[in-house]
């Protein structure tokens, strides 16, 4: 399929901007082609009145016609092919191999939403009904279930240019929950946005979705991304990407006449806490699978370990100094991505011991891992060491006894993930810190590493701010639908008038709440 650079709106396409955005491959620096056209705010407004018009049908299209849309989205990015994973290599710096598993991710999400709404139960469909010679007052018959919030603007993440861009998790979670999509593409891979927008657009045309459902605009500023996210028609923010991106969002929303719920899933240091009777039985082997989990495709990922607290044990430190230099880094997703990663680490340095630092290949922004090591005071007269350096770097932190782990726990800011190493006896006798730790995160994790997000029923990626800036919900697995919805109450309606999920007879036979009991 042949790029074109253009702005997707609903059925259509647009170029009418004169600005032009180019990407880079970040292995070799070169800029890569076509030309992608900026959009216009008057390209945004349009995008914006199709999406409010096609919400009034989107809305009510019935769980099995919005699965076989996202089936066909699944179908028709599988149709894509090499070009994707080569457009996605190149634009990326990512191997091909990651390449190929992303794309498994987003199909098994999309597939998996499919059930979600096939299955229809999610919709929390509850019922009480009338009792009229209640005394002293009747009661009316009341039913409620989630709805949807109505046009819903998203930002693509630079580090999974599928899994969390174009039909990625926000994207299906809110077309799920029955929302209409403006997507901002993110600027490190155009290409491959424009590949998987084209691809929702058929789906959208082939399985009878209004025009509008889904637009994607291209930017390499702020301003379209702010102006969607001022737009009255948009009612929620998906986002994912740096703390200072997503506050901006945030604040932008808050302060509309009219707020709106800004998700943004920001920076996470995801601390690991490795506890002495597992270290001392363990601890060289948990060093390497810590140094592997740290660098793991360099280092680019959310729930990266970027801090390590332990009481001093020798056998783990040995080991990492051991191995820290033979560790592999990596081609970094942008040129701005590896120049915060040098000024992080050049920082950081300045106040740590150096243990290791691994091996950079070829590459325009190539980097290597380097791993740090401080204690307990240190990091309480410097607390911004434990702030993220996105990348293969992680701070280990060594403390003298019991008290001072349980108080750099509770120092802790709010994180996606904490991950707790422990014998039976060490967890036993550290319950307190997971205490701590589960007021701290949405993830708490015992003996093994925060990397590697399933998708599922069960999985919480969020946690308490500054991870994200809502808390109560996740932003991976299909508890993420919530966040584009809200629970409507439909009092004394006729039978007839009221959603299918909660008509008397449960045509669509899911699980509903009646009188306070899950029943068919
Ligand atoms: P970013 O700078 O936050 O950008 C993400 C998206 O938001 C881009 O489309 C960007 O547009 C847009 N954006 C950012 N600030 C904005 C603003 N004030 N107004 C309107 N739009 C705005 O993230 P990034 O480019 O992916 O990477 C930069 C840093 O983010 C990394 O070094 C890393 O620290 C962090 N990061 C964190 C995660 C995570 O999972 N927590 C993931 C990726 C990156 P433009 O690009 O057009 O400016």
């Amino acid at each position: 399929m042949q790029l074109t650079g253009r702005n997707i709106i609903g059925f259509e396409s647009f170029s009418e901007g004169t600005v032009a955005i180019q990407g880079i491959n970040p292995a070799t620096g070169e800029t890569l082609a076509p030309l992608f056209f900026k959009a216009t705010l008057d390209e945004l407004e349009y995008a914006a009145e199709k999406a409010e018009k096609a919400f009034q049908i989107y809305r009510k299209k019935s769980g099995f016609e919005k699965a076989n849309f996202l089936e066909k989205i699944a179908e028709e990015i599988e149709n894509l092919g090499d070009t994707l994973l080569e457009r996605y290599t190149m634009e990326s710096g990512l191997p091909q191999a990651r390449a190929i598993g992303e794309r498994g991710r987003t199909l098994g999400q999309l597939r998996l939403y499919a059930q979600l709404l096939r299955e229809g139960s999610w919709v929390n469909a509850r019922i009480d009904a009338a009792m009229p010679d209640r005394q002293p007052a009747p009661r009316p018959d009341l039913r409620s279930m989630e709805r949807p919030l109505g046009v819903v603007g998203v930002f693509g993440a630079s580090n999974f240019p599928l899994a969390f861009s174009v039909a990625g998790g926000d994207t299906t979670s809110a077309f799920a929950a029955g929302c209409c999509v403006i997507f901002k593409a993110h600027p490190a891979h155009l290409g491959t946005s424009e590949l998987v927008g084209k691809a929702v657009q058929k789906a959208a045309e082939a399985t009878n979705m209004p025009d509008g459902v889904f637009s994607l605009l291209f930017d390499d500023g702020h301003e379209v991304g702010m102006a969607l996210v001022k737009h009255p028609v948009v009612k929620a923010i998906g986002f994912t990407g740096s703390f200072k991106g997503g506050k901006a969002l945030f604040d932008a929303a808050v302060s509309r006449p009219q707020p709106i719920p800004v998700y943004a899933e920001m920076g996470s240091v995801n601390p690991v806490f490795v506890l002495p009777k597992i270290l001392a039985e363990k601890g060289r082997a948990i060093a390497n699978s810590y140094l592997a989990s740290a660098t793991l495709g360099v280092g680019q990922f959310c729930t990266n370990p970027g801090i390590l607290f332990l009481q001093n044990n020798k056998d783990f430190m040995e080991e990492i100094e051991k191995n820290a230099s033979n560790t592999q880094g990596g081609v970094m997703l942008t040129p701005g991505i590896r120049d915060a990663y040098v000024r992080g680490t050049d920082h950081s340095r300045q106040f740590t011991e150096v243990v290791g630092i691994g091996k950079a290949p070829e590459g325009f922004t190539a980097v290597e891992p380097i791993i740090l090591r401080t204690d307990i005071a240190s990091l309480n007269a410097k607390p911004e060491l434990a702030e993220e350096i996105f990348g293969p770097t992680s701070l280990v932190v060594e403390a003298n006894t019991k008290e001072e782990i349980l108080i750099a726990a509770q120092n802790l800011v709010g994180h996606l993930t904490a991950t707790v190493h422990g014998t039976p006896e060490d967890l036993e006798e550290y319950t307190e810190l997971l205490d701590i730790l589960e007021q701290k995160v949405g993830r708490l994790i015992i003996n093994g590493f925060p990397t590697g997000v399933e998708v599922n029923h069960a999985m919480v990626h969020g946690g308490p701010f500054p991870a994200t800036t809502d808390s109560r919900t996740t932003s991976v697995g299909t508890r993420a639908i919530t966040r584009f919805t809200r629970p409507v109450s439909f009092q004394d309606f006729p039978d007839s008038l009221l959603p299918d999920e909660l008509k008397d007879d449960n045509p669509l036979n899911i699980w509903r709440m009646i009188e306070g009991e899950l029943k068919k």
